[in-house]
């Protein structure tokens, strides 16, 4: 165990999280229940997309010298033996001097090279008249170049290609892709299932009564609706009371998840058991981390009675530095086993409006609003007092701007590093 007085980096801290981690198995799941997991094996496809040669407009399979030298002024005349709905297919050729009227999608017919759209012939004019196109004939007022509006086969994806590689996270885009080439099902890295431990005498939960100098337990929501978000599935597991007896139940009752997330107790200093039982339970560090809010951390790992190490995370019980701490190093824990390495957030430059203080030699991560002023540049303004027990000051956040150790204060002007949270709230 590290003395408590001394303070590791963030990014220390992180890589030893993360040596504990890695990849879940496989499972395989309908398509659409899969959206937002990584792919475990490569999709090759079986047949070429599209299928058949077929017509990106509506309107005439023609040959296209049948065409030549055709305007408005001189129309070339052709007729019309067939008309074709997409989903269907046409075996007769279209022959010197006839056309095939036809619909987007449809496969364009053996003979024909070019599709004249509608814009392109009388049709226009006439309108969608029955009558006249009945009559079997068509007028061509431009000449059309072979080739013209016809999508080729294979030209999206040519059969036994890799259409969507092992490892890329399946957005919509590519749950479409997959749909495309036939696929009911998908082979994906499972969604990690993640326990979720508050602790502490005075914690309640939400809808029962407050006892006078209790609270509620805000860090069990905060926590899980963040493994959620970044894509595991929470198990909330209650509230362990500061008994030996009460929290090694409640640590054995999460052991079968894939990690699992204390609040509070980890703090120096501290009067509650959290600490020994954490200890005692598992092979835990109490780390001290040059950042704030959140500087206790506690990480490890408890053995499982099935021999497996399940990974602990304890993070600290203010409510802020408890969501910062989970941001930090929960995220990157829960895509590393999703198979995910992109869980680094974008961040961008944004002018302070605000004097920030820095005074003691750690990271500061300051909640803040991104906006983009009127002169095309990002502003970032502090979201008030930054109380590490006051989760509104998160709530109205969209950001967190990033105060290095070594800069003990950013002044108005100054250009700050801030992460980006939430674009959605970044007007
Ligand atoms: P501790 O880490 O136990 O010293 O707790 C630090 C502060 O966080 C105390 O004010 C606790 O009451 C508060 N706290 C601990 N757990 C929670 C929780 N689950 N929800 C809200 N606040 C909490
Ligand atoms: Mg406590």
């Amino acid at each position: 165990m590290l003395p408590v007085t001394s303070m590791i980096p963030v990014e220390e801290a992180r890589q030893r999280i993360l040596a504990y981690f890695s990849r879940l198995d496989p499972e395989r799941k309908p398509l659409l229940d899969a959206l937002g997991q990584v792919l475990a094996e490569d999709v090759v496809a079986p047949f070429d997309i599209p299928p058949l040669d077929n017509t990106a407009m509506d309107g005439y399979a023609v040959r296209a010298a049948d065409t030549a030298g055709a305007s408005e002024a001189a129309p070339v005349q052709l007729r019309v033996i067939a008309d074709l709905a997409a989903g269907y297919v046409l075996e007769t050729p279209v022959g010197p001097g006839e056309a095939v009227r036809i619909m987007t999608g449809a496969p364009v017919p053996p003979g024909a090279d070019a599709i004249v759209p509608f814009e392109e012939t009388d049709e226009a004019l006439r309108g969608i008249n029955e009558a006249a196109r009945k009559a079997g004939s068509v007028r061509i007022l431009k000449a059309a170049n072979p080739g013209a509006n016809i999508r080729r086969r294979g030209e999206d994806v040519q059969a036994g290609s890799t259409v969507i590689q092992a490892g890329r996270v399946l957005r919509p885009s590519e749950i479409g892709v997959l749909a495309s080439i036939g696929l009911t099902h998908v082979t994906v890295i499972r969604r990690p299932v993640v326990a979720i431990l508050s602790t502490g005498d005075e914690i309640t939960p939400p809808g029962e009564p407050l006892l006078p100098g209790r609270i509620y337990d805000a860090n069990a929501y905060s926590v899980a609706a963040l493994v959620r978000k970044y894509g595991g599935i929470p198990r909330i597991l209650g509230i362990a009371r500061d008994t030996v007896e009460d929290l090694t139940a409640k640590i054995r009752e999460g052991l079968d998840a894939d990690m699992l997330v204390t609040s509070a107790g980890v703090s120096r200093g501290d009067f509650d058991v959290v600490k020994d039982v954490l200890a005692r339970e598992g092979n835990i560090d109490f780390w001290s981390v040059r950042m704030r809010p959140g500087k206790p951390l506690a990480f490890g790992a408890f053995t499982a009675p099935d021999g497996r190490k399940v990974p602990h995370l304890g993070l600290p019980g203010n409510p802020v530095s408890s969501m910062v701490s989970f941001e930090l190093f929960g995220r990157p824990a829960i895509f590393t086993m999703l198979g995910r390495s992109d869980w680094e957030r974008p961040t961008v430059r944004a002018i302070s409006r605000d004097y920030v203080k820095n005074p003691d030699g750690r990271r500061f991560y300051a909640r803040c609003i991104v906006t983009r002023g009127d002169d095309g540049r990002w502003y970032a303004d502090l979201t008030g007092p930054q109380g590490s027990g006051m989760l509104t000051s998160m709530s109205a956040a969209n950001a967190l701007a990033v105060i290095p150790e070594d800069v003990p204060a950013a002044s108005p002007g100054d250009e700050i590093e801030c992460i980006m949270l939430d674009w959605e709230h970044a007007p």
